[in-house]
């Protein structure tokens, strides 16, 4: 609340404020500063709302546990564990409690609480002795990550109990860091203001020297800094980022920051996986090529499994398609059973594309595994002549845009059981191919096209195949002229990687590991284009966090990635970022809009200052200044605020990405603010002022003060000026709903809110001109109703003016 009190802005007010009185002006000086207070108020309470926004979206991303229930595995809320409960650890998972592992071993990341980065090992088994209990072998802690391994564990802490929990004092706050796009505001607010103190200290020697008294000149002075400061326009300008935040986080994209809202607007490439992302991740399997019998080869494959199928099925929707598949062919297998004479797991990574198990087998111990054919066929005992053969029917297969698995066996019975993992998975028995099918989700087809009207490209990154990935690329739209595969990735140079990324192609990269999606990140960053990254693995942290815009998925990615990214989609689903740049340009847009709106009024307040100034008092002042604080603070807020809601507009996406540094106030907008709305209605204001004047009798430098005859018409005059102001800012409110479009295309009636911050506009202007108290404080007297009929033309002068210069850009274009 003080903050809003000693704001830079607010300064300036006080400024003004010390002015008036000195001047003399003792009403204007305590209007004034009635105007700071509610100022601060409205600006408090904007803040708190955009704050409380932010910290609802909390709400969307839920900390949720793996934990045993009476014999289930079960998710639940991390605020839910209980001490006592049996929580399931793994890879990439936030660790909600504290916890004594009882097996298995896992990698941790305490940097949450040790500030050590590199992670370390913990495993069940012997506790050793340590000094603290954060260095103890056996315990994980609340608020680490898992980054490798798995574990099972007993919750031991929860809540406040745990060694975070007694890290008492840390804050909870959300990062409240100003966007750039506030930055910007702030500046031109800043120069505004500036140039109104230059004009102002230049005028005060003009209208001095032009016959005016000491008292006008300052009360000049004070009118125009009143009249330029945007007072409201920061807050305002947060509300319409959180509101933006909201409504982002209602189609499915949770920001984490108010500044992603801008960002995600300014996105010009996007780099996304295949498989959940642009796919259903619903495999099923579609075809089998076993070797000789499918029986072995099938069994294999449900064996070589972690997935958890009894009553909810839960682990890689790979893994539930091949258990499917056994059991839809009488194979079913009992997972309890197939983990009981599991003696050894090498589980998947992501770069080696490969998982095996050592099993038990009726006396024998048989190594089955899977895995990318690349990875599984050389590691095959098969004669070149099959090798080949076996080659050309994955081709055949993937290019059907199906994920291929092989499947291959080794008897390790007489193998000594410590055998490495390279040793182990090698002179393979191939069993057979398993194609299984991820239909492409059907609404990322129209998501990539409206990505593609809006000059974002569209580039695939996967660990998949990338006949594959082509296959489904086309069938979602994604015209890739290129598919590089991993290897030839990592042996381009960066001036060939970068001349590929700037070839306009959209390009595949295929059989990539994740680290390699850092590189393309950096690449693209370095060549200052903004570029969205999606990744859910622990490998993925990297790119998500150096990608202008990382993208976790909300559903199959870990914590570990979505703590790393800026954006998190609740559904995994392509189409939902497409949503969140149109949100994004939506936001930016209206924030244009509403800045044009509180721009334009400057002229119709500065010019009539001017003209007193410049006749040196022979025309009397035409607006005073609580008038213009009436306008400024009174009538203009709603409007403002409602501007900030405009749906968006047709052709929106069909514009290309904006770039990060292109600033809010352009050219064309102060252009149209200025010089054409706000001229206008300046002209308006003027001639309204002069027309009551001289139909008063008024002749120039003819006395207008307090008891002379023309006193009531120079009080029916001003009003006029502001009435004025109100009917020219009814106009511009119209205007500024489009940016290059006709009003009648985007319909008159679409944004209720401008409709009804119109119609308040109206009714406090009519308060401030009838109202008998409030004619007192703002010097206003009721105008006749002729005068009135003078206002009728003033909103459709102002909004015709800028509906034709519109028309006119959208000819050029
Ligand atoms: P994507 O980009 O499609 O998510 P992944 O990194 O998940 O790719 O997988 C890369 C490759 O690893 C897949 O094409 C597949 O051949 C293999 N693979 C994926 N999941 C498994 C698994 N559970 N077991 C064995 N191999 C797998
Ligand atoms: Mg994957």
């Amino acid at each position: 609340m003080l903050r809003q009190f000693s704001h830079p802005l607010a300064l300036l007010l006080w400024l003004a404020a010390v002015l008036a009185l000195v001047s003399g002006s003792m009403v204007l000086g305590i209007a004034i500063f009635a105007v700071i207070v509610l100022n601060a108020l409205v600006a408090f309470f904007q803040e708190q709302h955009a704050e409380h926004a932010v910290e609802a979206l909390s709400a969307y991303l839920p900390q949720r546990a793996w934990i045993q229930r009476d014999g289930h595995r079960v998710q639940v809320l991390a605020r839910e564990l209980v001490p006592g409960d049996v929580l399931f650890i793994d890879e990439g998972e936030r660790i909600s409690a504290d916890v004594r592992l009882i097996k298995g071993s896992v990698e941790v990341d305490m940097s949450a609480l040790t500030g050590e980065s590199t992670p370390v090992e913990r495993s069940a088994g012997d506790a050793g002795e340590s000094q603290r209990p954060l260095d103890s072998k056996v315990l994980v802690f609340s608020g680490t990550t898992c980054v490798a391994g798995s574990a099972v564990g007993i919750v031991r802490n929860t809540g406040s109990h745990t060694e975070l929990g007694r890290i008492a004092t840390l804050s909870r706050q959300v990062r409240s860091d100003m966007s750039p796009l506030e930055r910007q505001v702030r500046r031109v607010a800043w120069m505004i203001a500036g140039v109104a103190i230059a004009v102002g200290l230049l005028f005060l020697p003009l209208g001095f020297f032009a016959g005016l008294s000491l008292g006008a000149a300052f009360l000049f002075a004070i009118g125009l800094l009143v009249a330029n400061v945007p007072e409201g326009l920061l807050p305002t300008i947060t509300l319409a980022l959180a509101a933006g935040a909201r409504s982002l986080a209602r189609v499915g994209a949770v920001v984490k920051r108010l500044s992603s809202v801008e960002t995600l607007g300014c996105t010009a490439v996007i780099c996304t996986d295949k498989t959940g992302t642009l796919t259903e991740n619903k495999m099923r399997v579609v075809e089998v090529e076993p070797v000789g019998a499918s029986e072995p080869l099938l069994i294999a494959a449900a064996l070589c499994t972690t997935a958890t199928y009894d009553g909810d099925r839960m682990g890689d929707p790979t893994e539930i398609a091949l258990l499917d598949h056994a059991a839809s062919s009488g194979l079913s297998i009992d997972v309890a059973q197939r983990d009981n004479q599991r003696l050894k797991l090498f589980r998947f990574e992501p770069q080696l594309m490969r998982m095996s198990t050592l099993d038990g087998v009726a006396e024998r111990k048989v190594l089955h595994t899977k895995g990318a054919p690349e990875q599984v066929l050389p590691r095959c005992t098969l004669a070149p002549e099959a090798g080949r053969r076996w080659q050309q029917r994955v081709d055949g297969m993937t290019e059907r845009g199906l994920r291929v698995l092989a499947i291959a066996s080794r008897d390790l019975t007489t193998e000594s059981p410590d055998l490495a993992r390279e040793q182990a998975e090698d002179q393979l028995n191939l069993l057979g191919l398993i194609g299984m099918l991820d239909p492409p989700r059907p609404e990322v087809l129209a998501a990539v096209n409206e990505c593609h009207s809006a000059g974002i490209r569209v580039h695939v990154v996967t660990g998949d195949n990338g006949r594959t990935a082509a296959e489904i690329a086309r069938q979602v739209g994604i015209n890739a002229q290129q598919v590089i595969d991993g290897e030839k990735l990592d042996q381009m140079s960066e001036r060939e990687l970068d001349e590929l990324l700037t070839s306009g192609d959209e390009i595949i990269f295929a059989r990539v590991l994740p680290e390699a999606k850092l590189r393309i990140a950096d690449a693209l960053h370095q060549l200052g284009l903004v570029v969205a990254m999606t990744g859910d693995g622990v490998n993925d942290a990297p790119a998500l966090r150096r990608a202008d815009i990382g993208v976790a998925m909300g559903r199959s990615g870990t914590d570990v990635a979505r703590e790393a990214a800026m954006v998190v989609i609740t559904d995994d689903n392509f189409a939902t970022i497409g949503a969140g740049i149109r949100e994004g340009r939506r936001v930016f847009a209206n924030v244009r809009k509403f800045v044009m709106y509180i721009f334009a009024h400057a002229v119709p307040e500065v010019v009539p200052f001017l003209v007193f100034a410049l006749s040196g008092g022979a025309v009397p002042l035409p607006l005073t200044v609580v008038q213009i604080l009436a306008v400024d603070l009174g009538t203009e807020t709603l409007p403002a605020l409602a501007l900030g809601r405009e749906p968006a507009e047709a052709g929106l996406m069909e514009q290309p990405p904006r770039s990060q540094s292109e600033n809010v106030i352009t050219r064309r907008l102060l252009w149209r603010a200025w010089g054409l709305m706000g001229t206008v209605s300046a002209v308006a204001v003027m001639a309204a002022f002069l027309a009551v004047l001289l139909h008063g009798g008024w002749h120039p430098a003819a006395p207008t003060g307090v008891g002379t005859p023309l006193h009531r018409t120079y009080l029916q005059a001003t009003t006029m000026s502001f009435a004025a102001i109100v009917a020219c800012q009814v106009g511009t409110a119209l205007a500024s709903r489009t940016a290059w479009a006709s009003l009648k295309s985007v319909g008159f009636m679409t944004n209720r809110l401008v409709l009804s911050g119109i119609a308040f506009e109206l009714i406090f202007a009519a308060a401030v001109i009838y109202l008998p108290p409030l004619q007192c404080v703002f010097d206003t007297a009721a105008p006749d109703p002729w005068m009135l009929l003078m206002l009728v033309p003033m909103p459709w002068a102002v909004w015709g003016v800028d509906e034709i210069y519109r028309w006119r850009l959208r000819r050029q274009r």
